[in-house]
């Protein structure tokens, strides 16, 4: 049995209740060790195998997997975040399904979570934006023609750009021919969120490299862009009192059960 189960974008107590149970249950780990903290294979038992995966091949992670169901093992198989997003996990569910290796996935909290509690930040902000796009710039991996950045940038809505930290002048091109974003839109460029040495620094569209370069910062960031980040938005209706809906008939606490 193999369970793929998101690590969480960097703290250790930032794995889901079930994926750190998962982990005290397995025979063997594989982590993606550029990007799981290692302090969470402490939540394994002592002295169990964990494999870091930055340095195997995919054909070698599921040799791994597979020696590990000769013996009847468990193996968790941890990838940063939440693995649904640029975890490279459908290669591996596919293989898996073929050879008929039953597998699951626990979520887990994805890094544009973490950058959003770290500024702290809605992405959804009422007279804003209702949505958050999460893209990249295209590198070694190609990005659809129809999902160019300038394209994605036409909407103005709030956008979440993963592995694009060492492209930013590319980025401050394609955001603003997008035509929605201007030079002064609010931007921020959060390094390693929730890991120790977090970092947060906000600026601007048009300052998003310069504002790297002075710290230094190439990669293990999110570049967060949008007007959600500046001071204007509308109240929301769900706790105006105002505004009646079903689940707010009794004011005061009830116990926990
Ligand atoms: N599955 C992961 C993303 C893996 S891709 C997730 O859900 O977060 C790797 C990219 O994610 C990095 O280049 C960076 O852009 C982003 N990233 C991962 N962890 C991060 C963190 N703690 N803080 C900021 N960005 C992070």
């Amino acid at each position: 049995m193999v369970h793929i189960v998101g690590a969480g974008c960097g703290t250790a107590d930032l794995i889901t209740v079930r994926g750190a149970r998962l982990l005290g249950e397995a025979d063997q780990v594989i982590y993606a060790g550029s990007l799981v903290n290692p302090e969470l294979l402490r939540y394994a038992r002592p002295g169990i195998p964990c494999h870091n995966s930055a340095r195997l091949t995919l054909e070698e992670v599921l040799a791994l997997i597979e020696q590990g169901e000769e013996k009847g093992w468990t193996t968790v198989r941890l990838h940063t975040g939440d693995p649904s997003l640029y975890g490279a996990i459908r290669e591996q569910m596919d293989v898996l399904e073929k050879r008929g290796i039953p597998f699951d996935v626990t979520p887990g909290v994805s890094s544009f979570c973490g950058a959003a509690a770290a500024i702290p930040a809605e992405y959804t902000l009422p007279g804003v934006s209702q949505s958050l796009i999460i893209t990249r710039m295209a590198g070694r991996t190609p990005v659809p023609e129809g999902e160019a950045l300038s394209a994605l940038a036409s909407h103005g809505a709030s956008m979440a750009l993963f592995l694009s930290a060492g492209m930013l002048r590319e980025v401050t091109e394609e955001l603003l021919a997008g035509g929605a974003y201007r030079p002064d839109t609010p931007a921020a460029i959060v390094y390693k969120a929730s890991w120790p040495e977090e970092q947060v620094y906000r600026c601007t569209v048009a300052a998003l490299e310069e504002t790297a370069r002075k710290h230094g910062i190439t990669r293990t960031a999110l570049i967060l862009v949008g007007d959600f980040l500046g001071d204007a938005y509308r109240r929301s209706d769900l706790y105006n009192p105002a505004f009646s809906h079903g689940c707010r008939e009794a004011a005061g606490a009830t116990p926990c059960p």
